[in-house]
């Protein structure tokens, strides 16, 4: 398959069993070095590795050139053999080069020093940048990560259908990107948030299972785990509960994950949104390492320490021998970190060898109270005990954060522990103007069948049938069974204070299909870009994008976004203000 017109193996190929053959090669020059007066060694590159060439036509050649070189492949001579290098027991002797393009010098070297090259060059010169062996990897891992998603679905019945790009734009959800329509000046098109509208309407249309790998805009601030563009696999599905599209977004993401790595990791855990807040104090808990937040609220229900007496919870974290380790100074940062996350403080025990705790607050507990945290905790002597009290969300919040600070391993450092986080509440606190639940997921997602009656009665303690897929800590996507009802859905958006009157208009676009009979169905969504990452052992997602934007959400190589002509803007009906003043 490596062999063409102009090559008959690939630079990374070679090995022993080549020794004899006369081959061609073709690539990059990665590397020159003179050997005597009639002879070089010349490294060519491409994107499956180095090879080592003897060369005894000395022509002008330097890095990045483009090359072809013709030899016989040998065994490398004794000493010089290269085991860093796959191709590193031979080279191709007796080679005979030929320039076929010859080459500026680049402004980084094409290897692995360009990692630490400013981000923002390297995403000018992203044609050299992506012909490094680390970018030319994650490359692969994707196109791999697609093709064993695609067949995963493909295999359980999913039919790939193509959504439109331009689309109306809608008054939920992200930020979108707006598209001016030329034949109507004033009128714009936005790009998909997702393919939400469409998928569902494929469902309405008797499609029964839908997948594809969509192209998903949103015009909200750039992170290490976010662009404007990103890909999502996603997927909807008719006549099934939960479980069902929860085991087929399984079978994608496993597949993916042995596709890469070779192994298939065991069935996906299930975790309850409650049970994820309590244990890890976060709705996307990275498994890979204990830390576990333990509840603690009662047992200082008739305390006398007051920073704990009017507190709704108490939460603690046992991190074990740590005591010893960290001195007064960095106690003070994790106390400010915590408050910065939003506690009022952060009360931290390092546990003595005889049972008792010193502590800044130590003298302000009880004996009742010092054996329940020793108990509870199961603690050791040199364990660091850190508390917050406050209320649930900010307890949560804060030792969430600080497990992850203090225990979460490098994304490199596996394993691949995903988990599926399910019963998310319907409703999410409360609009600061109508004081009505505002909906956790959105106002589509199908209550839990069990809660329905509570909808009216007490719509807070609602769960949804949502659901997260995480990954070590990383949301993967979203998902959740849809209302088909238009009677449910009329009780959803009352809850929320939306009238007839408003849903008709804001959202009759999508529901008014439903009556033409709507099957149940639901559906799923996960972020292609940052599985790779994962699967890529890397932190960023820009770094398994071809062609990404920086962090401020412009591309150095293109020089985008950029101002067009005013002639294309007169087409458009557009003007555009002059920047504010700065006052
Ligand atoms: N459209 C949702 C998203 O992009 C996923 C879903 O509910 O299917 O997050």
């Amino acid at each position: 398959m490596s062999a063409t017109s102009l090559r008959t193996h690939l630079c990374g190929e070679l090995r022993s069993s080549h020794i004899g053959e006369t081959v061609s090669v073709c690539g990059w020059v990665a590397r020159r070095r003179e050997h005597g007066e009639h002879l070089a060694f010349v490294d060519v590159r491409d994107h499956s590795g180095v090879i080592q060439c003897v060369v005894d036509n000395v022509v002008d050649v330097r890095s990045e050139y483009v090359v072809r070189v013709t030899g016989v492949v040998r065994q490398r001579p004794d000493g010089t053999l290269n085991p860093g290098l796959a191709t590193g027991d031979v080279e191709i002797g007796e080679g005979h080069v030929e320039v076929l393009r010859i080459a500026t010098p680049p402004p980084f070297p094409v290897d692995a020093r360009a990692d630490d090259v400013d981000e923002n060059i390297r995403l000018q010169y992203r044609y050299l940048d992506l012909r490094r062996e680390r970018m030319q990897r994650n490359l692969r891992v994707r196109a791999t990560v697609n093709r064993a998603v695609r067949a995963a679905m493909d295999a359980q019945g999913f039919v790939e259908v193509e959504t439109p790009m331009l689309v109306p734009s809608t008054p939920e959800g992200a930020r979108e990107f707006l598209v001016p329509a030329r034949k109507e000046p004033g009128s714009f098109y936005a790009l998909p948030q997702s393919p939400q509208l469409f998928k569902q309407l494929l469902m309405v249309a008797g499609v029964d299972r839908y997948y594809q790998i969509a192209r998903c805009l949103r015009d909200e601030d750039l992170r290490a785990d976010r662009q404007y563009e990103f890909m999502q696999l996603d997927a909807e599905m008719s006549f099934v509960a939960q479980a069902d599209v929860l085991a087929a977004i399984s079978e994608a993401v496993l597949a993916a994950t042995e596709a890469v790595t070779g192994e298939r990791p065991g069935t996906i855990e299930q975790m309850t949104w409650p049970d994820a807040m309590n244990r890890f104090g976060v709705d996307k808990p990275d498994l890979r390492f204990g830390l576990e937040l333990t509840d603690i609220t009662d047992a200082f229900a008739g305390t006398e320490f007051k920073a704990f007496a009017s507190a709704a919870s108490i939460k603690a974290v046992r991190v074990p021998g740590a005591a010893g380790e960290y001195g007064r100074n960095q106690l003070d940062k994790l106390t400010d970190r915590a408050k910065a996350l939003g506690a009022k403080g952060l009360v931290w025990l390092k546990a003595a060898a005889d049972g008792t705790f010193e502590s800044p607050v130590a003298k302000f507990l009880g004996p009742g109270e010092v054996t329940a945290i020793n108990d509870r905790l199961e603690v050791d002597p040199g364990d660091l005990v850190l508390i917050v009290a406050d209320e649930w969300d900010v307890t949560c919040e804060v030792l969430g954060q600080l497990r992850n600070d203090l225990g979460r391993p490098p994304v490199h450092q596996g394993p691949y522990r995903f988990v599926w986080i399910v019963d998310f509440p319907m409703f999410v606190g409360r609009d600061a103007q109508t004081d009505r639940p505002k909906p956790g997921h959105h106002p589509f997602t199908q209550p839990h069948p069990d809660d329905v009656d509570l909808l009216e009665r007490d719509p807070m303690s609602v769960r949804s049938q949502a659901y997260d897929l995480v990954l070590n800590g990383w949301e993967l996507g979203s998902g959740s069974i849809r209302i088909h009802q238009s009677d449910l859905q009329r009780r959803i958006f009352a809850a929320i204070g939306i009238d007839q009157e408003e849903a008709d208009r804001k959202f009759g676009f999508f529901l008014n299909p439903f009556e033409y009979g709507a099957p149940p169905h639901g559906g799923f969504a996960f972020g292609l870009d940052r599985l790779v990452a994962i699967l890529a052992g890397e932190e960023n997602i820009r770094e398994v994008i071809a062609f990404p934007k920086t962090q401020s959400g412009a591309d150095p190589m293109t020089n985008s976004p950029l101002p067009v002509a005013k002639e294309q803007l007169d087409l458009l009906g557009i003007r555009v203000l002059p920047p504010a003043v700065k006052g």
